[in-house]
């Protein structure tokens, strides 16, 4: 709790600077506050001592007095038109505390957000394997929220509270220390409820923002397999499944309500007992003020005294004593507020202390234009908490060469690429560019160096230009347009609407399946890589785009390394050498005459596509597509 409440502060006094003026204005206003409540004192002072000839002088403050001669009614004129003028004063003085405080704390959250962001921007891919977005995002919203308001809370407001607490003090205890004191016989009390309620409700603000990650997650789901749910006609229970987690939301929520609900009462409760002391005591204050400067004036002295205090006075305290209950309430909605924030704060640095295990090394190696060799050496890798997925795998490509991997479907394929470009790193074993351990390349440099295509396309909301144009150099029209060419992608955007600036993706143009994987190879090739890396790129396309696509890339292919995984003969026999991998081994390692000429899965698979193209019509064999 300590250490969390350490980091928060740590958070917000990198802000320190923009709190400046929001304490400014604060002090500023609640000096104003405190003389417009002495002039209304020293106003009832005045009619008093008028009205009542028994009644004592009024004291004036800062020995400020109107000349004798003026009336009562310029008198009591004078000071109105000065409170009043102070309230102005004092009302602009709220807004500016309002504005600054604002723009202090906007200035806490996206400072967050952005730690947030780097650090998700940097984080590697096993961490989004067990993390899902609703977490994710909830971090981003909810929690950072809940962190804002108490760094608010307790760099302004606290700070705020404690200052007019201290001023007005100083005030109250001159005027009398003895109704100073009782007026906060409250306040421990108050305290030990906030205490107790802060302790109480921790674990359950935190049970609440997992309930909350659930819901987002959900939805986003919901989103994304919105075509799922109502082609297979489950939105019914999709409802009902969300609602059920709503309400789980919504019965923890009023459980906190609850833990709130019965503090506050009593809290408050002690703001009353105040309010009733007050009066006791400081009526009684008055009455002794009153008795003594008839006893003053009886022996001929002026009607004034010392002991206790004028009906002005009391005024004045009560005044003070409002918003003093206003900051305390203040204070104690702070507290109030610490459990979620700690909450929040304990997810949101339990984030930006993940641990980054796939980070750029200590010595980058880096190299303008490596040859592209790449060798496995040992491989072995699983996935966190998983089997073995790659064992002991060892190939090399050499500078040049088309690989192509073939094997079943969950045999591995996918992961040996990703541990090219660092996605994951090998638990066993070494991946080597041009001789050096991928892990001792600058991170930077070795993807920088990569095209790489997804198995899965993925495009941005965005330009058909800005997708393609996406790597870290600022590119061209004319090499954009080179690389869709390659990517047989140019015809179809030169017919969209827009062309090249036409808006796609999200929240714009559907492209179709085979246009999408189109421009994902364009974007692959558009930085001109010295490594391709194609995973199942060419499935969504039809055998003569396919052709085409290969036709361009054979001359792109021949200064660069090229790997490849496709399923399609045509695809295979273009390549120098295909490895085919089996339950993450490697199984064969050779030409596609080669390859044919020993028994075994590649054969076996690439005789039952021969037999499909020569028979068509034929039945498929058993074993079906490869
Ligand atoms: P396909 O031809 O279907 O694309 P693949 O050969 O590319 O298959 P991989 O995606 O590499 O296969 O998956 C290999 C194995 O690793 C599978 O058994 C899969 O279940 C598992 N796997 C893949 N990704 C993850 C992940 N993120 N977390 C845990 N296990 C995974
Ligand atoms: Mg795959």
């Amino acid at each position: 709790m300590l250490v969390l409440l350490r980091r928060i502060m740590a958070l917000a006094w990198d802000h320190k600077y923009s709190a400046i003026p929001v304490l400014i204005v604060t002090v500023a206003t609640q000096l104003l506050m405190l003389a417009s409540a002495i002039g209304q004192g020293l106003a009832i002072d005045v009619i008093r001592a008028t009205a009542d000839q028994n009644a004592p002088e009024p004291s004036w403050p800062l020995g400020i007095q109107p000349p004798a001669s003026w009336s009562f009614t310029a008198t009591i004129a004078s000071i109105g038109a000065v409170v009043l003028l102070l309230s102005i004063v004092s009302g602009a003085g709220r807004f500016a505390q309002r504005y600054t405080d604002e723009w202090f704390s906007q200035r806490c959250v996206i400072d967050l957000r952005t730690r947030l962001y780097r650090k998700l921007q940097r984080l590697d891919f096993s961490f989004f394997d067990d993390h899902d977005t609703g977490q994710v995002i909830n971090r981003f919203t909810s929690d950072v929220q809940a962190v804002r308001a108490f760094m608010q809370g307790v760099m302004i407001r606290l700070v705020i509270a404690l200052v007019t607490l201290g001023v007005f003090l100083v005030f109250m205890l001159r005027e009398s220390a003895l109704l100073t004191v009782v007026c906060m016989v409250a306040l421990p009390i108050q305290f030990i409820v906030i205490w107790h309620y802060g302790r109480s409700t921790k674990p359950k603000f935190k049970v609440q923002a997992e309930l909350v990650d659930g819901l987002i997650h959900k939805l986003q789901e919901a989103i994304a397999g919105i075509r799922v749910i109502r082609a297979f006609g489950r939105a019914r229970e999709q409802t009902a499944g969300f609602d059920e987690a709503a309400a789980e939301a919504r019965d923890q929520r009023i459980r906190l309500s609850k833990s709130v609900g019965t503090h506050i009462p009593m809290i408050q409760a002690g703001g009353m007992l105040t309010a009733a002391v007050l009066l006791g005591v400081g009526g009684w204050l008055v009455l002794q003020n009153q008795q003594a400067a008839e006893a003053a004036a009886a022996s001929g002295g002026v009607r004034a005294s010392d002991v206790g205090i004028t009906l002005g006075a009391l005024w004045v305290f009560r005044s003070l004593l409002l918003q003093l209950s206003g900051q305390v309430e203040t204070i104690i909605f702070v507290f109030a507020q610490a459990p979620e924030a700690f909450a929040g704060a304990d997810r949101i640095f339990g984030f930006l202390d993940e641990e980054v295990r796939i980070d750029q090394p200590a010595a980058p190696v880096d190299s303008a234009r490596p040859s592209g060799e790449i060798a496995f050496e040992n491989v072995g890798f699983a996935y966190p908490d998983g089997p073995p997925v790659l064992e002991n795998v060892s190939f090399t490509i050499h500078p040049g060469e088309t690989v192509a991997i073939v094997g079943r479907t969950g045999s591995g394929k996918s992961t040996l690429l990703s541990l090219i470009a660092r996605f994951h790193d090998p638990t066993e074993g070494r991946v080597l560019l041009d001789g050096v351990d991928v892990r001792e390349w600058s991170l930077d440099a070795l993807r920088g160096h990569l095209g790489y295509v997804f198995q899965e396309t993925f495009l941005f909301s965005n330009t058909v230009h800005n997708n393609v144009a996406f790597g870290p150099v600022q590119l061209e029209r004319d090499a954009v347009r080179a690389a869709t060419d390659a990517a047989q992608a140019t015809d179809f955007i030169n017919e969209l609407d827009g062309g090249f600036d036409t808006i796609i993706g999200e929240r714009g143009m559907d492209l179709s399946g085979g246009q999408r994987q189109r421009l994902t190879i364009a974007r692959a090739l558009a930085n001109d890589p010295k490594i391709l890396i194609l995973d199942d790129a060419l499935t969504a396309v039809d055998p003569i785009t396919e052709t085409r696509i290969q036709e361009a890339l054979d001359p792109l292919r021949r200064d660069r390394t090229t790997i490849i995984v496709a399923h399609r003969l045509s695809t295979l026999r273009r390549a120098d050498r295909i490895v085919v991998l089996d339950a993450g081994r490697v199984v064969g390692v050779g030409t596609h005459r080669e390859l044919m000429s020993e028994k075994g899965h590649y054969r076996e698979a690439a005789l039952i596509q021969l037999a499909m193209d020569e028979h068509p019509d034929a039945e498929p064999a058993e074993g079906g597509r490869q």
